[in-house]
């Protein structure tokens, strides 16, 4: 708003009013009666003037037409709007404790309405960001990926194509963190971020599962693609050297993986088989990548079938 607009008393002479206008070069004057906003003259009113004949000498106030309307300081932008159309005025007068504080113009108005929802969706979307993604390295964190995961897994079953998850544990982690403290390890943790990321296509989602686990979903892609991505990562990672207290260290790393299939059809099943498979690559000596067994669930009547189903299993004209 503009906190100083050109303003006359009422008993000011046409004359004085069209010298002050002139003088400071503005279109328009607020009219004040003992401070307070009576009215507002204009360009367009100098015009009606001349026309119509009128005495230079004749006080402002007792011309006026344009009425002014006035909103107390403390109303909101959308307030201050709704008042302007509702009273069909461009302006408003901005009072504070009944003496005029500024004047306000609808442009003025939307360009501040604009700017705090750009302002409002920036902050938004910073705080989607930070809800989603890992502090440390940067990665998806655990709550996303579950996200990705149900939108991938459905767009799989629903358009085909392969989803391949990746499982990455780092090896020995703990040892580590132990020998050369909790900062060093967190190093680690943000360079193999950085390596998964390296390696990742666009259209994959590396996360932090939580600790030194990672996983990367990886839509369109089959478990022998996923496996030739979760081997360069391996070998990065493997001779990538940290520099400790003037000694390089290394580590390794182990991973399963697990392909969307008709037994591995949710986020629940793939990522408890691809922890399988990494299992499998813990015990036969880590530094390696394992495919998952999708286990073939076929029914099998046991003891614990159900009454109803050995009713019904009874109930049932047996084949020759
Ligand atoms: P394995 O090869 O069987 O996976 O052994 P490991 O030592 O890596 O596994 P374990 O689960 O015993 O230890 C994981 C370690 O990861 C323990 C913990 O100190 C470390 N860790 C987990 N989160 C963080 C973290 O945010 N920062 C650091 N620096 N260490 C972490
Ligand atoms: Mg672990
Ligand atoms: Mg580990």
């Amino acid at each position: 708003m503009n906190r100083s607009p050109l303003t006359a008393e009422e008993a000011m002479p046409l004359q004085a009013v069209c010298q002050l206008m002139a003088e400071k070069q503005s279109s328009s004057v607020i009219i004040l009666a003992d401070g307070q906003p009576l009215g507002m003259f204009t360009e367009r009113d100098v015009v009606r003037h001349i026309a119509s004949h009128h005495s230079a000498a004749e006080p402002v106030g007792k011309t006026l037409v344009r009425r002014v309307v006035t909103v107390p300081a403390r109303t909101s932008i959308d307030g201050a709007l709704e008042v302007m159309h509702r009273s069909q005025v461009r302006r408003l007068l901005i009072t504070s404790g009944g003496k005029l504080a500024g004047i306000i113009t609808q442009s003025n108005l939307l360009d501040a309405s604009r700017r705090l929802l750009h302002q409002l969706s920036d902050e938004q979307s910073q705080l989607r960001e930070e809800v989603s993604t890992d502090e440390l390295t940067g990665l998806f964190n655990r709550r996303a990926m579950n996200h990705h995961f149900a939108v991938e897994i459905n767009r799989s079953q629903r358009y085909g194509g392969p989803l391949s998850v990746v499982m990455f544990d780092l090896d020995r982690f703990k040892h580590y963190n132990d020998r050369h403290g909790h900062l060093a390890g967190d190093k680690v943790l943000k360079k193999f971020g950085q390596i998964l990321k390296r390696n990742c296509r666009e259209v994959d989602i590396p996360a932090r599962f939580g600790g030194e686990e990672f996983t990367v979903l990886m839509p369109a892609v089959s478990s022998q693609s996923a496996q030739m991505f979760a081997e360069r990562v391996r070998k990065e990672f493997a001779a990538t050297k940290f520099l400790v207290r003037g000694r390089h260290n290394t580590l390794t790393v182990s991973a399963g993986i697990c392909e969307r299939s008709r037994h591995a059809s949710s986020t629940r099943t793939m990522i408890h088989l691809a922890d399988q498979a990494l299992y499998r690559a813990k015990n036969s000596g880590r530094n390696r990548i394992c495919l998952a067994v999708a286990a073939q669930k076929k029914a099998k009547p046991t003891k614990s079938t159900s009454l109803v189903a050995r009713i019904w299993n009874r109930s049932r004209p047996q084949l020759p």
